[in-house]
């Protein structure tokens, strides 16, 4: 329900990429709904133009010098440190003209609220003397690790993580992350990662740190983040179930909801790799063949510009179409949270980015993990190890094994069992999100200090 207009601005700067978008228009949704007005201040890259889902927002824009084409060459981590060399002076300036109009009007901007990625805000928030908050869209425990490999020996470090041997060790004070589960590989070199984690981490200034996550999934973590980073920490999500803020940026093909209608339910695997993550043709056709090969009906994702140097799936052989004609069905982008509410929907195939987690989460569906970079990594080995309701893929992908883990997952009495646990953490996911559960109440003790302040 919403609250009274309570003539306090909040400022939010978002990451401009689809995974970090969708959990900060959720958290303008959820603070508008508290009585807040929302200004979401934006790079050119990748932006939200909802002024139809969001029509009482302000959006604004800052220039980020960034081609699309160097954006790719770039690679994440390169474009997140570029972003935060670029964007300093241009924030400053779009804050600035923002006060001076706020100064006619009589809103009060009570923070600014930024993605940990994007701390170029801090010192314009700054000089302005304006609170700042960091909102991390990835959960407790990647922020753990980060706040820990800030401030490992580096080039110990450096060696060990070349070292085969250590992989598979678990990493001390981590448990159960193993050295190969840390949030470390192929978003750039270790180097320039380690060296955004520690800009990440150093919360510096912030008055909050606000997380995507609840208590129930990740206690431990969020008490460590408590103690450690010696400011209030709010677990308020997941934020999606209780928040409908559409911010998808592709369109979404909803043929594939008729196509689930006339499916079995829980027979169907949903594949889909989020919004950033490559894959290998030689991957597809194990995909294809381990898929048609279990004889259970999928649905399947694939991104355009997912498979290198293809536009689509044209660089795919013919025997691709033939494996998945019989049972599959292919969308370029799906709305994914009504399929993972589809009775037919019995398990999805995720790379474990931390909002298809929540997602799946958020409506009892186990997972296969097929983690690629990142905190994925940590999500794979959370869902197959502490909530015990995926199975990871580990190591090269063959048919065999992509047969075996989809039987595991729909037909297996583990898979059951699985389901079992997915749909009792969804109920207590819920609960944390109702009037008086943990998440619902973490937000309450966020936004309202910010009331009595500035009012
Ligand atoms: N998503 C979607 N349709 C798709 C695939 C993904 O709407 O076909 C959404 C998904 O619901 C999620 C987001 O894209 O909210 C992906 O975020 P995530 O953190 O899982 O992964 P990332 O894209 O950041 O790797």
């Amino acid at each position: 329900m919403e609250e009274k207009r309570v003539k306090i601005r909040i400022v939010l700067v978002p990451v401009p990429a689809q995974g970090h978008i969708t959990p900060m228009m959720q958290l303008g949704k959820a603070l508008h709904l508290k009585g807040f007005s929302i200004t979401v201040i934006q790079t050119q890259h990748n932006r939200v133009s909802s002024s139809k889902d969001f029509p009482d927002f302000q959006f604004l824009t800052i220039p980020d010098s960034l081609p699309d084409s160097d954006i790719k060459k770039l690679g994440t981590i390169q474009f997140l440190i570029k972003l935060n060399q670029f964007c300093e002076a241009t924030f400053k300036h779009c804050l600035g003209q923002l006060l001076q109009e706020q100064g006619n009007d009589d809103d009060n901007i009570a923070c600014v609220v930024y993605d940990e990625y994007i701390h170029f805000s801090k010192a314009a928030a700054k000089a302005f003397q304006i609170p700042t908050v960091v909102f991390s869209t990835i959960n407790a425990t990647a922020f753990v690790c980060r706040s820990v490999l800030a401030k490992v020996n580096e080039d110990q470090f450096l060696i060990d993580m070349k070292d085969p041997e250590v992989q598979d060790k678990v990493f001390q004070g981590l448990h159960p992350l193993r050295y190969k589960d840390l949030p470390t590989s192929a978003f750039g070199p270790l180097e320039s990662v380690l060296k955004l984690y520690s800009e990440t981490v150093n919360t510096g200034t912030a008055s909050a740190v606000i997380i995507n996550s609840a208590s129930c999934l990740e206690s431990s973590s969020l008490a460590w983040l408590q103690q450690e980073l010696q400011v209030p920490v709010y677990p308020i999500g997941p934020l999606h179930i209780a928040i409908t803020a559409p911010s998808s940026l592709l369109e979404e093909d909803r043929s594939c909801i008729e196509w689930l209608n006339n499916q079995k339910p829980s027979s169907v695997i949903y594949i889909s790799l989020g919004s950033l993550a490559l894959i290998k043709t030689k991957d597809m056709l194990e995909m294809a063949q381990g898929l048609s090969n279990s004889n259970q009906p999928f649905l399947w994702v694939i991104r355009p510009g997912s498979i290198p140097a293809s536009e689509w799936t044209e660089s795919l052989p013919e025997e691709f179409d033939k494996l998945v004609s019989e049972r599959g069905y292919i969308v370029k982008w799906a709305p994914q949270m009504e399929v993972l509410k589809h009775p037919a929907v019995g398990g999805f195939w995720s790379h474990c980015g931390w909002n298809s987690t929540l997602e799946s989460l958020g409506e009892g569906v186990p997972m296969i993990c097929r983690p690629f970079s990142g905190d994925q990594r940590v999500n794979a080995r959370y869902l197959e190890n502490v909530w015990r309701i995926g199975v990871q893929l580990e190591g090269k992908l063959e048919k065999g094994i992509v047969e075996r883990a989809v039987k595991r997952l729909i037909v297996d009495e583990e898979g059951a069992e699985m389901r079992k646990r997915a749909i009792d953490l969804k109920e207590k996911l819920e609960t944390s999100a109702r009037s008086g559960g943990s998440s619902c109440s973490s937000l309450d003790d966020f936004v309202n200090p910010l009331k009595t302040k500035n009012s």
